[in-house]
């Protein structure tokens, strides 16, 4: 990796949610008795913000066995699931790629000069020829050709093997390469697209409805009371809550919709092709279908009661920008807050 070039995570949680991590943090490591210092903090607020569930996971395991926590510890830590590993992937598969590369050129380089030096030979031994000296020497030439030609055969064979292998590796690479692109976009928690991946495919579609003018719809989805869920039953419940909001609003969207975690506990869905009507129906069947029972812990029967969502949905006008559409379903989602949470709201009334 260049030493010029640092792969941190993006931070970009706002004051209050930063201020709310660190409520959640500070306990969770002295319970635990782990030194307050950067290095451990850092994993520690990665593991309150939740994005990674295999960091977490291991944390998990390392609290649950009361673990150490030194700054070795945390350095390895932060190596091996915080710095941005989709780039350590993407060296990998690029350092693969060169070896590649190498092994196949040399096979080939190897081959051209065996068919060069054959070429020379085989020039000879036609002049050879055209001296016309007699059966013995036409014999002996013959012998040479063959044992040359099928030299030549076995070069090209170890070629075309080489090839072969090639073409294999390169197949798996490109799997990787797809797996890793796909990771760069998803977000480790809810399994939806993350907040990047969001911002890109929004201006996509804004620029695509340009040339098309089609109807598009933009959903903001905000968990009510969400903090009071973390209180109550702890972090990993409200995580789980997370997912499962994930996965109700997956079940409820279309194929082409595109549902992803804005940030916290905060969710947004695109809707191309979709007029307002739709989009308010398909946020309405959401809400109401959390709104219905009450969740229950995982693996018990433990009630958490009834988690709700306030949505604000907003229509893309002529002229709007990724901001402005954003701006219009963000306004509604606050009013649905205000109105008393648990509802939809379209932009139309604010
Ligand atoms: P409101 O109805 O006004 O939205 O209230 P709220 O409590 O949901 O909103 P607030 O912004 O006060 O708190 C949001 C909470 O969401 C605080 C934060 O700890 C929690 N949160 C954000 N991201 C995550 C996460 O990844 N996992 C868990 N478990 N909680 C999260
Ligand atoms: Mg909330
Ligand atoms: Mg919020």
């Amino acid at each position: 990796m260049a030493d010029n070039l640092t792969f941190f995570p993006e931070y970009t949680a706002s004051l209050e949610q930063n201020a709310e991590y660190l409520r959640q943090i500070l306990p969770l490591m002295s319970k635990n008795n782990i030194a307050i210092d950067p290095l451990n903090f850092a994993v520690f607020y990665e593991y309150i913000v939740g994005r990674n569930i295999s960091l977490n996971n291991e944390i998990d395991k390392l609290l649950t066995n009361r673990t150490l926590f030194s700054s070795k510890l945390s350095i390895h830590l932060f190596n091996k699931y915080i710095s941005d590993t989709s780039i350590n992937s993407l060296e990998k598969i690029n350092d693969t790629l060169l070896e590649l590369i190498n092994k196949t050129s040399e096979a080939i380089n190897n081959t051209g000069e065996k068919a060069s030096s054959a070429t020379i030979l085989f020039q000879n031994h036609s002049k050879n020829l055209e001296k016309n000296q007699g059966l013995s020497n036409i014999k002996t030439v013959l012998t040479k050709i063959i044992e040359e030609t099928k030299e030549l055969a076995e070069t090209s064979q170890i070629l075309q093997s080489q090839l072969d292998e090639s073409a294999i590796e390169l197949k798996s690479l490109r799997q990787e390469l797809a797996q890793v692109q796909e990771m760069a976009k998803t977000d480790a928690l809810t399994g939806l697209f993350n907040r990047q991946a969001f911002d890109h495919k929004l201006e996509e579609h804004i620029e695509t409805n340009k040339h098309s003018n089609s109807d598009l719809c933009l959903l903001f989805l905000d968990l009510d009371h969400f903090k009071q869920v973390n209180d109550t039953y702890g972090h990993q419940v409200g995580d789980n809550v997370l997912r499962y909001t994930a996965n109700l609003m997956k079940q409820h969207i279309s194929k082409n919709h595109c549902a992803a975690r804005y940030g916290g506990e905060e969710m947004a869905i695109i809707m191309p092709n979709t007029p307002l009507n739709k989009a308010m129906e398909i946020a309405e069947k959401i809400r109401s279908s959390l709104a219905q029972h009450p969740l229950k812990r995982k693996g018990s029967k433990e009630s958490i009661g009834i988690v709700t969502v306030s949505i604000g949905v907003s229509a893309l006008k002529p002229n709007d920008s990724t901001e402005s559409l954003i701006e219009r379903a963000d306004k509604a989602m606050y009013k649905a807050k205000k109105n008393g949470r648990n509802q939809v709201l379209s932009e139309s009334l604010i």
